[in-house]
């Protein structure tokens, strides 16, 4: 695939799932994107070392969980017919009156 933007990723993921018949309730795909972060939860607790383990798995896997749980946030959006691009706009409009930079002094 080649590369991008958002809205072209959430088309994707649109026409991907409606290809496959494969449109489930958003609390199906919210019950599967908790199971898919915590696939990622055990990547990152492993690099961490969590525990004290020894492990020579240093969460190789982590690129996969993240974009399983990538494609299940656009699958999710597209379910709930909300634009991403959109949202994540508007939310970071927000953030960034309610949370201003930090000035940093030398
Ligand atoms: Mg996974």
């Amino acid at each position: 695939m080649n590369q991008k933007n958002l809205r072209e990723l959430q088309t994707y993921v649109k026409i991907f799932v409606d290809e496959r018949n494969w449109q489930t309730p958003a609390s199906d795909i919210l019950i599967h994107m908790v199971e898919e972060l915590g696939e990622v939860a055990r990547n990152v607790l492993k690099m961490k070392n969590y525990g004290g383990q020894h492990t020579s798995d240093s969460g190789h896997n982590m690129p996969e969980e993240l974009a399983d749980v990538f494609y299940l946030l656009l699958k999710l959006a597209n379910e709930s017919n909300v634009d991403l691009v959109e949202a994540f706009s508007q939310k970071m409009e927000k953030n960034s009156k309610r949370f201003p930079p930090v000035i940093k002094s030398d």
